[in-house]
C-alpha cells in the first residue's frame, strides 16, 4: 500500500495501477506551513514516480515538496522475519523434508497411503500415542498437556490427499507418480500438523488435550464426514476445531479470518434430456434434446440471477457431459448437461434444489410432437446431489483465531476472507463442533514461482515457508485457549473489517 501525505488532495487523476511493486510517500510542508493537521493521506497499491512528479506540479508555487520514499509493501519474504520460537524454527528443516517426500508421492481420494505411512512412522518414532484406519487412511493423534485442569480439548485438522492432475511445477520435488500432484498443498498441511505434533509433545505447554486429525479425502471425497460417520468426535471428543489452508492470492506473511460463510456449499447435478431423434431434414418428427436442454439452463441461469439480485452469490455453470450424436445430420436421442450449484446461504440452496426440478419437469413437457395416440414429448432426468456443505466459521472461534494469528502476522497483516465459492469438507466439521478455517498466504513477489499459481494449477506448489508459521499459529492457538497460566489466555481479537484488504 502506498501511503500519499500532503497538504491537499492530488489534482491528477492517479495512473493505472502497476502490479510487483508498492511503496510509500510523504511529502512534507513548505516551512511555515507544517501543521499535521492539514496533512492528507491516500493509499494506492502501486509505485509510479511518475503520478507524484505531476502532483508536485500541481502544488503551490510557494509550496516546497519533500518526497521520501520507502517500502510499507509486505516486508516478510520467508519465515524467519516472523514471531516464530526457536523450538519451531528448528523443526523447518524436517518438516520441508517431509513435504518434499509427501509431495513426490501424492494419494488421492482414500489412497493416501505414502502420507498415512509417514505421518504414523513420525508419531511412533516421538512416542505420540495415536489410531489410524478411520476412514482408510486417516489418523487421530493424542498429546495431553502438562496440565489438565481445564478438561477442554482442541481438534487440529490437516487434509493429506492430492489431485488427478499431471504436475508441471518443475520442482525438484515434483511427483514422481504420473497424473498425480499435491496440486492443492495438502502435503504442506500434513508436513505443518505433523511439525506441530513433535513441537506440542516436546512442550507440553497448554492444559488440556489436543488430537491432531490427519484427513484423506478432501478433494471431492466427503473425507471429513466419512470420519465423523466412523465415530471421530465420538471416539476424540473436541470443544473447538481449527483447520489451515494456504493461500496463493495472499502473500507469504498475510493471514486471512473471518467470521460466518468461507467457503461454499456445493452441490452436483445431472440432467440427461431425453428427446426424439431422426433426420434434422423432417423438423417436424423430431425433438432435438440441445435445444430442450438449452432452455433448461437458461431458465436455471435466471433462477441465479434473481438471487444473485437479492444479494446471494451463486454459482451454476453446466457442461455437456454426454450426447447421443456427434452427427450433422442427426438429431440425437438425448444430451446429459452436469455440474455444480454452489452458494453461501442455506436457503437459497434449497430453492435451487427445488426450482431445478420444477425447471426439468415444465420445460421438456412444452416440447411435443404428433398428435392422439402417437403423440411424444421431451423429458428430463435430474440426479441432483447435496455434497459439500458452506464452511461456516464461528464467531468466537474465529475470534480466537485471529488473536492468534495476530500474534504471529502482526495485526496489519491479519485480514479478512472474502468467502469463495469453493467447497470444503471442513464444514461437516465445524457444523459438529465450533470451529474456525483460516487462509495462511504464500503468494511471493515473483508472480512465476509456483507458490504465485492458483490452487489446482499444474505450475503449483506449497510454500515451504509456510511451515513454521503455521506450527507457531497452532501453538499460540493451543497455549493461548488452553493456557497453563490463566495470565496468558488468548483474548478474543475484533475481527478484520470487510473493507479492508
Ligand atoms: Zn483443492
Ligand atoms: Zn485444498
Amino acid at each position: 500500500m502506498v501511503r500519499l501525505e500532503g497538504l491537499e488532495p492530488p489534482r491528477v487523476a492517479p495512473p493505472e495501477p502497476k502490479s510487483g511493486a508498492s511503496a510509500n510517500f510523504a511529502t512534507a510542508a513548505a516551512p511555515g506551513n507544517t501543521h499535521p493537521e492539514n496533512a492528507f493521506s491516500i493509499g494506492y497499491p502501486w509505485f509510479c514516480p511518475e503520478f507524484y512528479k505531476k502532483l508536485a506540479l500541481t502544488l503551490p508555487g510557494s509550496l516546497k515538496l519533500t518526497i521520501s520514499l520507502y517500502d510499507t509493501g509486505n516486508k516478510k519474504k520467508d519465515s524467519s522475519d516472523m514471531n516464530i520460537a526457536p523450538a519451531i524454527k528448528a523443526l523447518h528443516k524436517d518438516m520441508t523434508e517431509w513435504r518434499h517426500l509427501l509431495h513426490q508421492n501424492p494419494g488421492t481420494k482414500y489412497e493416501e497411503h505414502f502420507a498415512a505411512r509417514l505421518v504414523a512412522d513420525k508419531l511412533t518414532e516421538w512416542g505420540i500415542p495415536f489410531e489410524s484406519g478411520i476412514a482408510e487412511t486417516g489418523i487421530v493423534a493424542t498429546i495431553r498437556g502438562k496440565g489438565n485442569g481445564s478438561g477442554k480439548t482442541i481438534g487440529l485438522r490437516a487434509d493429506m490427499d492430492a489431485l488427478d492432475i499431471a504436475e508441471q511445477s518443475g520442482q525438484p520435488w515434483a511427483s514422481k507418480i504420473p497424473g498425480k500432484m499435491h496440486g492443492c498443498g495438502h502435503d504442506g498441511h500434513t508436513a505443518a500438523l505433523l511439525g506441530a505434533a513433535k513441537y506440542f509433545n516436546d512442550t507440553r505447554d497448554f492444559d488440556g488435550t489436543i488430537h491432531l486429525i490427519f484427513q484423506p479425502a478432501e478433494e471431492g471425497g466427503r473425507g471429513a464426514d466419512r470420519m465423523i460417520e466412523e465415530g471421530l468426535f465420538e471416539r476424540f471428543p473436541c470443544d473447538e476445531v481449527y483447520a489451515i489452508h494456504n493461500w496463493p492470492g495472499a502473500k507469504l506473511g498475510q493471514a486471512l479470518v473471518s467470521a460466518g460463510p468461507v467457503m461454499a456449499s456445493v452441490d452436483r447435478y445431472s440432467i440427461k434430456v431425453q428427446g426424439v431423434s431422426g433426420h434434422p431434414g423432417f423438423p417436424d418428427s423430431v425433438i432435438n434434446p440441445v435445444f430442450v436442454a438449452a432452455r433448461i439452463t437458461t431458465a436455471i441461469e435466471e433462477l441465479m440471477n434473481k438471487h444473485r439480485a437479492q444479494g446471494a452469490q451463486v454459482s451454476f455453470h453446466p457442461g455437456v457431459s454426454k450426447s447421443s450424436s456427434d452427427g450433422s445430420n442427426v438429431v440425437g436421442e438425448n444430451v446429459t448437461i452436469s455440474g455444480t450449484v454452489r452458494t453461501f446461504d442455506e436457503k437459497v440452496r434449497e430453492e435451487v434444489e427445488n426450482a431445478f426440478r420444477e425447471i426439468c419437469d415444465l420445460i421438456p413437457a412444452s416440447y411435443v410432437i404428433g398428435e392422439g395416440k402417437n403423440t411424444q414429448t421431451a423429458s428430463a432426468d435430474i440426479d441432483y446431489k447435496r455434497g459439500t456443505d458452506v464452511t461456516n466459521n464461528a464467531e468466537l472461534q474465529a475470534q480466537f483465531a485471529a488473536a492468534a494469528l495476530q500474534k504471529v502476522f502482526g495485526k496489519d497483516n491479519v485480514l479478512p476472507f472474502h468467502p469463495v465459492l469453493g467447497g470444503e469438507d471442513f464444514s461437516t466439521m465445524a457444523r459438529h463442533v465450533p470451529g474456525a478455517y483460516i487462509a495462511v498466504g504464500q503468494k511471493t513477489s515473483d508472480p512465476k514461482s509456483p507458490h504465485s499459481q492458483g490452487l489446482h494449477n499444474p505450475g503449483y506448489d506449497f510454500n515451504d515457508e509456510i511451515l513454521p508459521i503455521a506450527v507457531q499459529y497452532y501453538a499460540a492457538l493451543v497455549e493461548g485457549r488452553l493456557p497453563l497460566d490463566p495470565a496468558k489466555e488468548l483474548t478474543p481479537a475484533v475481527l478484520p473489517e470487510a473493507s479492508v484488504g
